[in-house]
């Protein structure tokens, strides 16, 4: 959650936002072995925001009577900055979890 090396703890996992690193600026390790996490971390953040953040603008617009372009302007930078956030997280979680586990791909495992 951190977004730290799953080796050493000190390294940074990512080299920009979302992007990670291909290896550990500390102890070296080498990321580019591990499986992507691809569409997991995605699919959690859908889920989440879609329940939890979209049926406020709806909801507002519904309800209290608010303009779409307010309810959107409003909600639109919210959604998008607690997506990003949530997906770091969660990229970060899931890699260290495959990481603890070994998920090596399969064409680094046959070259050993
Ligand atoms: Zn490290």
């Amino acid at each position: 959650m951190a977004a730290r090396c799953p080796v050493c703890g000190r390294g940074k996992l990512f080299a920009g936002v979302l992007k990670f690193r291909e290896r550990c600026d500390v102890c070296d390790a080498d990321f580019t072995a591990l499986e992507a996490a691809d569409d997991g971390p995605a699919i959690i953040v859908i889920f989440l925001v879609g329940i939890f953040i979209v049926p406020f603008p709806v909801l507002l617009s519904v309800l209290k009577g608010w303009p779409t372009w307010l309810s959107l302007g409003l909600f639109i930078p919210i959604i998008i900055f607690v997506s990003v956030g949530l997906l770091r997280v969660l990229r970060g979680v899931m890699f260290t979890q495959a990481w603890n586990r070994k998920a090596i791909e399969r064409r680094y495992k046959n070259k050993k």
